[in-house]
């Protein structure tokens, strides 16, 4: 990583592991993280030759396979619980348990070979945008063309994604930064499969306690172990 990103990454890490250890909570701190992260992304954007292709409405990306850390979930679920419609709650739920379903049948390359709708995904849309988890953040295409090709042959791991190597190498700075601060402000810092967490955040009143007191957060969902990849 050279200097610029490494800084950021550094920046990142302080500014939130401060924030956590003041306010004793990462959900704040983490909802700053992304406004900051955000921030960034879109300057790094205006200042690029290149422009990503991903516009409203397209979503060949949101069937890819998606993981969440456990504060991610936490998030996301203050965040459900706060502002969607209880029939739209419902729908979200039916579909994370259709997809879970097969997810758990698949080994982790297999899931990654298929396509499965984010239960999220309505209407072509994210329904939780604003604390949609940083993997989806990071993600864009400079032609919508390989997205395409990847969402008709989902199998087929040598279709490459164009990126713009700014974005990425930002994108990856201040995630990590957000989350080695989590890490060493003790909470957990383990990746999780967003179906299988986001039912057990809703079926589960001691996911937060767990996650307050530092330990392992999920029980059921599906725990993404790096190599398994
Ligand atoms: S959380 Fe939102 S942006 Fe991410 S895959 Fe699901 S629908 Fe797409």
């Amino acid at each position: 990583m050279s200097d610029k990103f490494e800084q950021a990454a550094i920046g990142e890490y302080e500014r939130s592991a401060n924030d956590i250890g003041k306010l004793k909570t990462t959900l704040t701190p983490l909802k700053r993280s992304y406004l900051r992260f955000d921030k960034i992304i879109s300057t790094t954007i205006d200042e690029s030759p290149t422009k990503p292709a991903c516009k409203a409405g397209c979503s060949y990306c949101c069937y890819y396979k998606v993981e969440v850390k456990a504060h991610e979930m936490l998030l996301i679920h203050e965040h459900m619980k706060k502002n969607l419609a209880p029939a739209l709650t419902t729908q979200i739920l039916n579909s994370a348990t259709e997809n879970a379903a097969v997810i758990r049948t698949l080994t982790p390359k297999e899931h990654l070979a298929t396509n499965i709708k984010c239960p999220f995904l309505i209407e072509n849309q994210c329904s939780i945008y604003d604390v949609r988890p940083f993997r989806c953040r990071s993600f864009h295409a400079v032609k919508v063309e390989s997205c395409e090709a990847s969402f008709a042959n989902p199998s087929d791991f040598s279709i490459a994604t164009e990126l713009i190597e700014e974005v990425s190498h930002y994108s990856d700075a201040l995630s990590q930064g957000f989350e080695a601060a989590a890490m060493d402000t003790g909470y957990d810092h383990r990746t999780y499969d967003l179906n299988t967490a986001l039912l057990e955040v809703f079926a589960d009143a001691s996911v937060e306690k767990r996650y307050k007191r530092g330990k392992k957060v999920f029980k059921t969902a599906i725990e993404v172990l790096e190599e398994a990849e």
